[in-house]
């Protein structure tokens, strides 16, 4: 109820005006009566709690004017936080429709009634109020994110692509990253048909929009992968380090396969002792284990491990200490209670997330590229602390 004071009060305010002038012409004096009327009629429909109909009489009897623009706005956002979007709806159109309105108060109307049918999910007519705002420079850079969400949300990936001279205009690094995704979303598409040449081309253009897209490199190394090119998918996968440590974890047992394709295995692992090095993930530690085990044997791994430990001790890095002792364990009894633990060690991290959204904090036990919660991309990577990395 306390909303429509909003309406009331420009309502009232015009009124007086009308009433404070000393000599009213006979124009104004019909003026004067018709808001007169609307306005009781208004405060009748209000006081008897019919607001849909108080709203219809008070925006009728209402001249938007520059001391009342303002209240409109206050007023239909109210209605949105409600939940009440189709009377969000009405004022917003109210100010659209309105012909004497000045142009930044009119593109304002407009980029709002954009966001009130976006939330009311109607993505056509919110996508029609925003190509209006495109070239507006107050408007401009909101409405085409406000665009690029509505495409990522129905999947349309090559009408975000078409706008890409937009965003490359705009120059706005997370936009270039969003529409880097949507490259990476069609050469998903591509590489499940297996089109090579479409898949790199594709990822080229993501990268070129995005040279961090993290993303576009582990597809491209999958692809080099599968048609045997496995030196360009080594590079592929030391280019994700370099572009994003935290997602590195996820490509180390991929990445050694493709060294082992190569006959390259010391390569790789002196390049995983760097990312030990640099990073302690856990993931690293137990793929440079499994050199130290080959090359120095069981006890300078073990020691290796312990020392890992002490200085920053993991779930993970405690079951493979277990999985050792398993193999130097002679007793029966003795590996048999070990065997146990691993199984327990085992069952506890599978009931723990594998990754977390770092822009929200969703948990996920998948990995998604687009986070379901905050649809932001690329941001669910490995969880890092105790119970992770
Ligand atoms: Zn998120």
């Amino acid at each position: 109820m306390i909303e429509l004071l909003f309406l009331l009060l420009p309502v009232a305010m015009a009124y007086g005006r009308f009433m404070g002038r000393n000599s009213i012409k006979q124009k104004d004096q019909t003026i004067k009566q018709d808001l007169s009327i609307k306005y009781s009629t208004g405060l009748n429909y209000l006081l008897s709690n019919q607001k849909d109909k108080a709203i219809d009489s008070l925006l009728d009897a209402l001249k938007v004017e520059d001391d009342s623009v303002e209240a409109h706005f206050a007023m239909a956002n109210l209605f949105r936080k409600r939940g009440e979007l189709d009377r969000a709806l009405k004022v917003h159109e109210h100010l659209v429709r309105h012909g004497n309105l000045p142009t930044k108060d009119k593109q304002q109307a407009v980029f709002e009634l954009g966001k009130d049918f976006l939330s009311a999910g109607l993505y056509d007519r919110a996508e029609t109020m925003f190509n209006k705002l495109l070239k507006s420079p107050d408007y401009g850079l909101k409405s085409l994110n406000y665009l690029l969400q509505i495409f990522q949300s129905t999947k349309d990936w090559q009408q975000g692509i078409s706008h890409q001279k937009l965003v490359v205009k705009f120059n706005d690094k997370r936009l270039l990253h969003t529409l880097a995704n949507f490259y990476c979303e069609q050469a998903t598409s591509a590489f499940e048909q297996d089109k090579f040449i479409e898949v790199i081309e594709l990822l080229e253009q993501a990268l070129k929009l995005d040279p961090n897209s993290c993303r576009a490199n582990w597809l491209m190394a999958k692809i080099y992968e599968n048609h045997k090119q496995c030196e360009l998918a080594c590079k592929c996968y030391q280019d994700i380090y370099q572009q994003d440590k935290e997602f590195f974890p996820d490509v180390i047992d991929q990445m050694h396969k493709c060294y082992l394709h190569l006959d390259a295995s010391d390569e790789f692992f002196r390049f995983i002792k760097k990312v030990y090095d640099e990073t302690a993930s856990s993931s690293a530690l137990i793929s440079y284990l499994s050199y130290v085990e080959k090359k120095h044997g069981n006890k300078k791994a073990k020691e290796f491990l312990l020392s890992a430990l002490k200085r920053r001790p993991t779930i993970r890095g405690f079951k493979h200490l277990v999985k050792m002792e398993m193999k130097q364990a002679d007793d029966v009894d003795n590996k048999a209670s070990l065997d146990l633990i691993k199984e327990l060690i085992g069952e506890y991290l599978k009931i723990k997330h594998r990754y977390s959204c770092r822009n929200c904090g969703f948990n996920s036990s998948t990995h998604y590229w687009s986070c379901p919660s905050c649809h932001e991309w690329e941001q669910l990577k490995p969880v890092r602390g105790l119970e992770g990395e």
